[in-house]
Parts: C-alpha cells; structure tokens; sequence
C-alpha cells in the first residue's frame, strides 16, 4: 500500500502536471524546508526511563509561519510527518490563509501514559522543539492524539522559557487562556459545510442522506453531530473498539455522552449491531466520511466502497491507487485539503484573535468559517469543472499553484 509521504508525492506530481511547474521548482516544492528530530526522554512514574522519538517538520514558509498540528501516535515516524506537514502546506494555501505548512509528532501511545507522563513528554518536547516555533515562526495545533490541554502545557512551556505569556505561539487552546470560541468543534464543522457543499451542487438534500463516519475520534464525532442534527441520518460509527450500525440512525450525542461518562469504544451501544471497521467503509451509504488515519482507503478496498461521496475528515485517508478507483466509479470525493480545513481556518482566526488581544463571538467565528470554506470549495469545483479534473486534483492545483507563485514572486536567496 502506498505510504503518506508517496501518495503526497504523487498527489503533488499531479498538481505540477497540470501546473506545466518545471523540475527546479518542482524539487523545492517536494522538500522540507526543516526537518527536526529530537529524543525526547520521560522519566516514567515508576521511575524507569524511557527514550521516545520526536518530530518536527516545517514544509514551506514561502507564505508566512509554518502551521500545523502535533500528533502523538504510536507509529509516527519522520516520514509520515513530511507527508502531513506538506497537505499543510496546500491546506493553508488553498483556504487562503497566511501560513506555510508543518506537522510535528511523537512516537508514543497517549493512552498508555498517565496524565502526568503525558504532561512530562509534552513539556519536554515542547522544550526540545522551542528554537524553531514562536508566533512568527511555527505555531502548533492539536491533531491526532493532542488535545487543548497539551495547547495549554506547550504555551506554558513556551511562556515561562521566555519570562512573559506567549498565547499565540500554540492554536486549539482552551477559551481561558487565549483560544478561541468555536475552535474545539470548527474541523467538524467544517467537514458537514464541505460535505453540504457537495450534496448541494449535486443537486441532493443533505435531510435524505445516510452517512457512515469511520472515526468517531475529535473530528469524526463532532462531525457526526452537526451532521445529524442539520437532519442528515448517522446509520455508522467506528474507533479503535470496532464499528456500529444502526439502518434507522444513530444519536451521536448520546454515544459522545455514553464515552465520556466512561465507556472506552462505541462498541457494545445499546440498539447497535457491531460491525468491523472494514464493513463500514464498504456500508451502502450516501456519504462516507472517514476521519480517523490515512491510507484507510486503498487498491485493495476502494472497489467496494458503495458511497456516492466521501469526505474527507481525516488528512491522507485515500491513497492515489484508491482515488484513482473511485473516481472510475464516479464518485465524489472531497479532499482532505478541502474537507478538513475548518480546523486551521479557525486555527488561524484564534492566532489573530491572540496577537490583536481582541476576541470574538462564537457567532462571528463560525458565520467566518463559513464564508471560508463556501469560498474554497467554490473555487475548487470551478476549477474541477473548467479543466475536467477531480476535486482532489482541482484543490492540489490551486494550492500548489499558490505556493509556487510565491517562490516565484520572492525569488530564490542568495
Ligand atoms: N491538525 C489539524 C490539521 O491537520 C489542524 C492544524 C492547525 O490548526 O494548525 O489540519
């Protein structure tokens, strides 16, 4: 199966195709701009030490600061993390917001860490990664396996290295100490604006659709949420315990409400049937929305996916071998670069709010991210239909094609 960092590859091959971009700038455009790794010790609270791996790539910073999440995950590795930061790259480019791309990662299972281990390792790579992020530099987020009380420990670890309080140096941070309103549930939210934007240009009423959400993680329960309360039918969710199924529909809130009281999987749900993680990317179902890890959908499934569109809450979760089946069966698939953008988008409205000092209503945050999102999935699917390539590709360009204007337009040092 292809890797992330070979499918952003040959994603962005195809971007530079239709672009006409020459080898030069094609080379400049496929490698890391800083890659750095760093050991990153945790004295473990039996008292044993152990080494962990970390990472932090910063792809591009032709448009402005490097931006993007950290992800802790138990098979992060430098490879991966280039993949991710570059779609950060084309991500912030394509939405229009000024930030090049970057993705950081450790190597480690958060849930097998007490929350002090997990605040020591996080501390500590913070620390490991402090010369190279700032507000002006590289501003991290959370991603998978991160949350805002990791935002909060790194802009503490930040704040005190530097002797006063640094809000913007992090996004995805609690409300109390600089986050903004609607951040929490804004890559969700702008998943269901993505997916609505889809239905609506193939002329379908979002109230009729069933949706099957793999992931029912940070992006993918939100996203389940919204998405059913706006009057679409949730039949199928899934994590790390399984998948459920339920033809007449699921109460998403319920099931968010069912894990934090505790249950550690959705799994076992009263009214559900289990199903696998395999049978629900392949449920006859209007919208797939997978929103877990990439290369989810590949050669070897992609056939027998019965969607009509998949959206993509997840970064990387088709591979181009599965785009390319898909798209044979016609069916729509919004990307990653597109679908997910919400969270950045207000990512980036967080870190203006921090250095104006000047904070927004909730209102004002989403009725932004809106607009945003309208916009950008309107200039993609201009372009998919002007030029006769698919979303994914339409969206590549146009982030692609951004990034290389501004090489071209700074020009190259010395
Ligand atoms: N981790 C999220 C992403 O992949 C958000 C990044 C950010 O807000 O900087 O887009």
């Amino acid at each position: 199966m292809q890797s992330a960092l070979e499918s952003a590859l040959l994603q962005l091959e195809s971007a530079v195709a239709v672009l006409g971009i020459d080898e030069g700038l094609h080379q400049l455009l496929a490698t890391p701009r800083r890659s750095l790794e760093v050991a990153v010790p945790l004295r473990r609270d039996d008292g044993s030490l152990e080494v962990l791996q970390g990472y932090r790539v910063q792809h591009n910073l032709s448009r402005g600061p490097a931006k993007g999440g950290i992800r802790f995950h138990p098979h992060t590795d430098l490879n991966e993390v280039r993949a991710l930061a570059m779609w950060m790259t084309w991500k912030c480019a394509l939405i229009g917001i000024p930030y090049g791309g970057a993705k950081g990662g450790v190597a480690v299972d958060p849930r097998a860490l007490s929350r002090n281990e997990l605040e020591r390792v996080t501390r500590r790579y913070a620390s490991e990664i402090i010369p190279i992020i700032g507000p002006e530099k590289d501003i991290p987020a959370p991603d998978v396996g991160t949350d805002e009380q990791t935002m909060a420990w790194i802009m503490d670890t930040y704040s005190m290295h530097s002797g006063y309080t640094v809000t913007g140096v992090v996004t995805g941070k609690p409300v109390s100490i600089g986050g903004s309103q609607g951040r929490g549930g804004a890559t969700s939210r702008g998943v269901m604006y993505a997916c609505f934007s889809a239905l609506r240009e193939a002329g379908v009423d979002h109230r009729e659709v069933t949706i099957a959400v793999q992931g029912f993680g940070k992006v993918g329960g939100l996203a389940a949420q919204y998405l059913h309360d706006a009057g679409c039918t949730v039949v199928a969710v899934s994590d790390v315990g399984g998948a459920i199924y339920n033809g007449d529909g699921l109460d998403p809130a319920a099931l968010l409400k069912h894990l934090r009281s505790g249950a550690d999987t959705v799994v076992g749900y009263p009214g559900t049937d289990s199903i696998s993680n395999a049978e629900l990317l392949e449920l006859d179902v209007d919208v797939l929305v997978p929103a877990a890890l990439e290369g989810v959908i590949h050669e070897g499934n992609a056939a027998n996916v019965k969607a009509r569109f998949v959206v993509e809450g997840a970064n990387g979760p088709t591979t181009p071998d599965g785009d390319k089946v898909l798209e044979d069966k016609g069916v729509v698939v919004v990307p990653d670069i597109l679908a997910n953008s919400g969270g950045v988008a207000v990512s980036y409205f967080e870190w203006v709010q921090d250095l104006q000092a000047y904070f927004w209503s909730e209102d004002e945050v989403n009725d932004r991210l809106k607009v945003l999102m309208e916009r950008a999935y309107d200039d993609v699917s201009a372009l998919a239909t002007a030029k006769g390539l698919s979303l994914r590709t339409a969206a590549q360009v146009i982030g692609v094609g951004r990034v290389a204007e501004a090489h071209r337009t700074r020009g190259l040092y010395p």
